[in-house]
């Protein structure tokens, strides 16, 4: 194996030793197998290739101070991917299959994962796709369940930073019935000219409003949205948004603190009042915002006025970094040592 420098990775793909797979065939689900080969081979017709039959996760496991590895909410993501196979008819593996699936890559793995100093963690990306032959639009008979895994970079290479974001009203990467509640491809197919454009006008990433009014806050690119004020953590309920896990803990945190959760409809205009706001997910945790502009109606809800997180986001960010990294007590069972 070539020197990993630890410190210096990006979110990018490392070639990592072995990937799991699992397949469905005949109505069940076979044994799990180890491949140290990247690629695929499948049926030109799959329903995966032609009418998106794609769901993935991604979650990450820490190597702690004490050498072990723990994984972040493993029982939570299953259960997503679960779901999302409920909502584009595709077979569902079972928690304790995930978790074997995952346990396994990972131990496969263990030379991957990161050291603790570095800040840098292992990327478990669990997909699940349609593989069975399909021409007229029907689900497939056949899945495939895959494990990959990829050690990436701590996401703020300089420091815990604000970011810039830009309301996209030309595109929607989800309609209020339809899959943006589930993790699959599709969305993020429908997110990409949106995304492009953000970072063509220097922006972190696009922001989403409902595609119905366009009058509420939907996500934050590829994040869910939370804001902060009056000791309140405020973050959009709807029927378009992906349910974030690290939202979900975040959530869990606040409440630990003392700091009241609000789970509601958020009017665009709201921005202007809060004191802190942040975009969270897997690959930040949290993002604090430093502005949101709606170049079209020429406004800029400028949320941190000297450019720094602020101190709710900081101390919940710190705080469910330690957790991750086993730096203290996981109260609410959130990790999964893996022995
Ligand atoms: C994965 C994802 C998130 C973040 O979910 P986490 O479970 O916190 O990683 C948010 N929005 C979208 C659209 C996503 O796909």
């Amino acid at each position: 194996m070539k020197e990993i420098d630890w410190s210096n990775l990006s979110f990018g793909y490392i070639k990592t030793d072995y990937n799991v797979r699992i397949n469905f065939r005949d109505g069940a689900w076979g044994e799990l197998e180890v491949s140290s080969s990247e690629y695929i081979n499948m049926h030109m017709a799959a329903t995966c290739l032609h009418y998106g039959q794609e769901a993935f996760e991604g979650l990450k496991a820490f190597r702690g101070k004490d050498g072990k590895i723990r994984i972040f909410r493993l029982e939570e993501n299953a259960a997503r991917m679960q779901a999302t196979c409920q909502g584009i008819m595709m077979a569902e593996l079972s928690t304790e299959r995930f978790r074997e699936a995952v346990l396994k890559v990972v131990k496969l793995n263990e030379h991957f994962v990161p050291p603790y100093e570095s800040g840098a963690s292992l990327y478990i990306r669990p997909l699940l796709i349609g593989t069975g032959v399909q021409i007229g639009v029907h689900p497939a008979d056949e899945y495939l369940f895959l494990v990959l895994v990829t050690p990436v970079g701590p996401y703020f290479k300089g420091g815990f930073s604000t970011n810039p974001y830009v309301i996209v009203r030309e595109f929607d990467r989800s309609a209020p019935l339809g899959t943006g509640i589930y993790k699959v491809g599709g969305n993020y197919a429908a997110s990409l000219r949106a995304n492009k454009l953000a970072h063509d006008l220097g922006y972190a990433s696009e922001f989403y409003l409902d595609a119905k009014e366009k009058k509420y806050i939907d996500e934050c690119g590829a994040a869910n949205f939370f804001g902060i004020k009056d000791n309140t953590y405020i973050t959009p309920l709807s029927t378009s948004i992906l349910p974030s896990i690290t939202n979900k803990s975040l959530m869990q945190l606040a409440e630990d603190m003392g700091i009241k959760v609000e789970r509601r409809p958020v009017p665009e205009e709201e921005l202007s009042t809060f004191e802190e706001a942040g975009a969270c997910g897997t690959a930040a945790v949290i993002s604090p915002i430093q502005r949101i502009d709606d170049l079209d109606n020429k406004k800029s809800y400028v949320i941190s006025k000297d450019g720094n997180p602020g101190p709710i986001c900081t101390k919940l960010y710190n705080k469910l970094r330690a957790i991750q990294y086993g730096d203290e007590p996981d109260t609410h069972g959130w990790v999964t040592i893996v022995e």
